[in-house]
């Protein structure tokens, strides 16, 4: 399989050329060239299949050979090695949670499955791998976890000054060893735009080999993919009609989803459910496509005004507008909305929600209808990462899980960053 990229300015790449750089030279994002539909076989055995397995199989058909099986395999059990349960809410929607994983977000999936393909790719290789990672919140430390103490490999993560929780940071500052936090004066797009331009700044180029761990690479983008397939196998309920509600920012997640669909899963409707920051819902209601400076909120990592997965998702539509509509729907919730949702949900059903979930579970039940349709909201982080808010909207303590305490304890450590390029630049140039 090759993988080219959405502004068709370069060739096609191989699977490790698309790893190792992660954003095509003409500032494209790689896809896969083809993504056919996975046989029924697959699909009948899904029910008695573990995460790993369902990974395994998916990479194999995507990647065709490009690892060799006992390698991929490996990978795959190594880096799905915590719980992905779907836990019942009500009669017809589920919560898929995914913040089981070493750093409590979502992010820990493709995290770690990108992190290991990307040493296995960057073996032998005399240089230094450099990885940049722009993060609302939770993909630096997922990503830094990945790649903590992995030879021939620094990280560098990028994050917006005072957007992040308390949690958060010290998650991100608190590494040390082969990672390092930059504290950014700007927002998440600013952090963004500044790795982007890394990438395409020939001098760095020349001089270090760069790499991104944004949702922007493959590698983490392609096994968010397989948690939407274990899901239905622990659903298994083949008769329902299924929706996803995918509280989106960058828009990975969601476009993974698609992805899992076009390789045959059966998924009726998927819904992009964001805070006020709602581009592309708004796209969807007009069809015009805004990128706006993004809006501080309570759902923090999905204060997006640029979301960088969008080309994708374009990409999997052939760029068709109508089509695009006919398979995802957009809902938006206010700050105010999520935290009455965040209540109403623990009231009834006595179900914490951080408050990104919170956004997904509120669109799905605006939309739902019809007996025959479950709802399936991506429960993206641990509520006890957004600790202060959803301690302040239930009015109640909870306790802190043991893998948050650690972080807590730790000192932290972060180089002041302006947003200008040039800053960023000289002290990448520094290293
Ligand atoms: C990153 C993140 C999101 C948004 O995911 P995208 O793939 O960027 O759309 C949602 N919730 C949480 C908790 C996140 O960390």
């Amino acid at each position: 399989m090759k993988y080219y990229s959405t502004n068709h300015q370069v060739a096609p790449a191989t699977l490790k050329e698309a790893v190792l750089k992660g954003l095509a030279a003409d500032n494209g994002l790689y896809m896969p060239e083809r993504i056919n539909p996975l046989p029924s076989s697959f699909f009948k055995k899904l029910p008695s299949m573990s995460m790993a397995e369902i990974g395994f199989e998916v990479a194999s058909f995507l990647f065709e050979q490009e690892i060799p099986s006992d390698i991929l395999k490996k990978i795959c059990e190594e880096s799905f090695n915590f719980e992905i349960p779907l836990v019942r809410i009500s009669e017809q929607i589920y919560s898929l949670e995914l913040f089981h994983g070493p750093t409590l977000a979502f992010k820990d999936v493709g995290a770690r499955f990108m992190s290991r393909l990307m040493s296995y790719f960057n073996e032998g290789n005399s240089r230094e791998l450099f990885v940049l990672a722009a993060t609302s919140g939770d993909t630096g430390s997922a990503v830094a976890a990945g790649f903590y103490n992995v030879k021939g490999i620094r990280v560098i993560l990028l994050y917006p000054k005072g957007k992040v929780s308390k949690i958060q940071e010290q998650q991100l500052t608190t590494f040390g060893g082969n990672i390092t936090a930059l504290e950014v004066e700007g927002v998440f797009d600013d952090c963004q735009r500044l790795v982007k331009q890394a990438f395409l700044d020939e001098e760095l180029n020349k001089k270090m080999t760069l790499t991104s761990a944004n949702s922007i690479n493959l590698a983490r983008f392609i096994p968010q993919s397989f948690y939407y397939f274990y899901a239905f196998g622990q659903l298994n309920q083949p008769n329902k009609e299924i929706i996803f509600s995918v509280p989106s920012g960058n828009f990975g997640n969601l476009t993974a989803g698609v992805m899992a669909w076009k390789l045959g899963l059966p998924v009726k409707k998927f819904i992009a459910a964001t805070n006020i920051n709602d581009i592309v819902p708004e796209y969807i209601r007009t069809g015009e496509y805004h990128p706006r400076p993004s809006i501080k909120t309570i759902a923090n990592a999905m204060d997006v005004g640029n979301p960088n997965n969008f080309p994708r998702l374009q990409e999997l539509f052939d760029k068709s507008y109508s089509a695009f509509c006919e398979k995802i729907l957009g809902f938006r919730q206010t700050d105010d909305e999520i935290r009455k949702t965040m209540r109403q949900l623990y009231q009834e059903h006595r179900y914490i929600v951080d408050p990104h979930g919170a956004i997904g579970y509120a669109a799905l039940k605006k939309y739902l209808q019809s007996p025959y349709e479950i709802g399936i909201f991506l429960e993206t982080a641990h509520p006890a990462k957004f600790y202060d808010e959803v301690e302040k909207t239930l009015g109640f303590h909870f306790d802190l899980p043991e893998n948050l305490k650690v972080y807590l304890q730790k000192e932290k450590k972060a180089i002041p960053m302006s947003a200008s390029f040039d800053d960023f630049k000289s002290y990448l140039q520094s290293l």
